[in-house]
């Protein structure tokens, strides 16, 4: 029941052709955005893989490795990826976050160092943003870094780090001055300094991908910043959005969801009626957005553009509504069927969709504010806010 691409271009069918061919690390799987501890020594030989056939950090200059590659020979090699049931990159922080940001904002030195590391795979980064008070106000982060005489100390707690067990580097967002957007710097930080302590969050799929990290008196270079002190929120913002690339190899799990929970009710006997119809609609769904989701990068959107805002949100809704069909398709074995256990893995994460790069109520927002055009939402601050 799936719905197969435009014919293949020359970048996508040789890509296609490549992904059938090559030699697998052992125990690679489409592990998704992020690694478990245990996947990581076969992600970084897969990018370590990927650099070699010049499928790694598509979207960089040729000068750092990459091919200059458009959104949609970028969206294309996703979408392959996720049909040859391999990840595209070792995980999505270094390539897609920290390799740009670095590229925007970072100095030479900073570059030169870091950036042949993530390429390769030697480096496994993650993102030190949102704290147990920071997520959607992103802004309110309280973790500080005071200047010493030789560099900068840093205090405080992050949440929610994904990947932060064996990584060895962190992009983190820390108040360097006073509050609001103006008062943040992002900093690069080695995962291994003494004062860092990472403690595994389990999840209820079992997997433990988040962490909490807790920084005290962590010592870091005074070229540990990134950019200038005080322009934090720029380079921040400059991450937020990116994640949206993958829309396309969303869509090849949807299908397959959608063609493995038909089976499994079938299985059991409840494919009925009301299912199928169910089953219908978010089959068409997905179809729609696909092909949306192709115009866009055909008219040329870029991330960060709010036509991603409504790809992002629909298509986080959409993962929920088939997670909610799975439920309805397995009934209690969701519980404990082994046999059934990739679809029920993709229906308890469905959820995190609506949550992760920013919820569908910021999505909201976001679109009423710059698309509608409707009044901004007051801002409450934080002294008259009730403690
Ligand atoms: C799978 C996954 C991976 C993640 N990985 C990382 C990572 O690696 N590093 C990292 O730093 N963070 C990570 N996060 C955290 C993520 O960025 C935050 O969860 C997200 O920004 C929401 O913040 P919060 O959880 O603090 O919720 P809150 O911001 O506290 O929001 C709680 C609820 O209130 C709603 N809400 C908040 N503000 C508004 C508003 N203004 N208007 C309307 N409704 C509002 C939200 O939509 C939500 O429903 C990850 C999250 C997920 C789910």
């Amino acid at each position: 029941m799936t719905a197969d691409g435009p014919p293949p271009g020359a970048f996508r069918a040789a890509a296609r052709r490549w992904l059938a061919t090559v030699e697998r690390p052992a125990g690679l799987y489409d592990y998704g955005p992020t690694p478990q501890p245990e996947d990581v020594p076969a992600g970084r030989e897969w990018q370590a893989i990927l650099a070699s056939a010049g499928y790694a950090c598509l979207h960089w200059p040729a000068r750092w490795g990459g091919r200059d590659a458009t959104v949609a020979e970028q969206a294309a090699f996703a979408e392959e990826s996720a049909r040859a049931g391999v990840p595209r990159q070792l995980n999505i922080v270094g390539p897609d976050l920290v390799g740009p940001v670095l590229m925007s904002f970072g100095s030479e030195g900073q570059n030169a160092r870091l950036l042949p590391r993530i390429h390769s795979g030697a480096d496994l980064w993650c993102q030190l943003f949102s704290e147990p008070d920071a997520g959607s106000d992103l802004a309110a982060v309280r973790t500080r870094a005071r200047r010493t005489d030789r560099g900068w100390v840093v205090d405080g707690q992050k949440v929610w780090t994904s990947g932060g067990v064996g990584a060895d580097y962190g992009l983190l967002l820390a108040r360097t001055g006073g509050p609001g957007h103006g008062g943040l710097s992002v900093f690069i930080v080695p995962m291994g300094a003494p004062g860092i302590t990472v403690r595994p969050l389990r999840q209820m799929d079992g997997e433990s991908k988040f962490n909490e990290v807790f920084l005290d008196g962590v010592e870091l270079a005074a070229d540990a910043v990134i950019g200038e002190v005080g322009g934090g929120w720029r380079v921040a913002t400059a991450t937020l959005g990116r994640e949206r690339l993958s829309l396309g190899a969303n869509a090849v799990a949807m299908f397959r969801s959608l063609d493995e929970l038909v089976e499994a009710a079938d299985r059991r006997g409840r494919l009925d009626a009301q299912l199928r119809t169910a089953v219908a609609d978010q089959w068409v769904r997905v179809w729609l957005l696909r092909t949306t989701w192709e115009r866009a990068i055909a008219e040329g959107a870029e991330p960060g553009d709010a036509s991603f805002s409504v790809l992002k949100l629909l298509t986080s809704e959409t993962q929920r509504a088939i997670g909610d069909l799975t439920l309805e398709a397995l009934g209690a074995d969701a519980l404990a069927s082994e046999e059934d256990e990739p679809l029920v893995r993709r229906m308890l994460v469905s959820h995190a969709q609506t949550i992760l790069g920013g919820t569908s109520e910021i999505q909201r927002n976001i679109l009423a504010e710059r698309i509608l055009g409707l009044p901004r939402e007051p801002v409450v601050s934080a002294a008259a806010a009730p403690s």
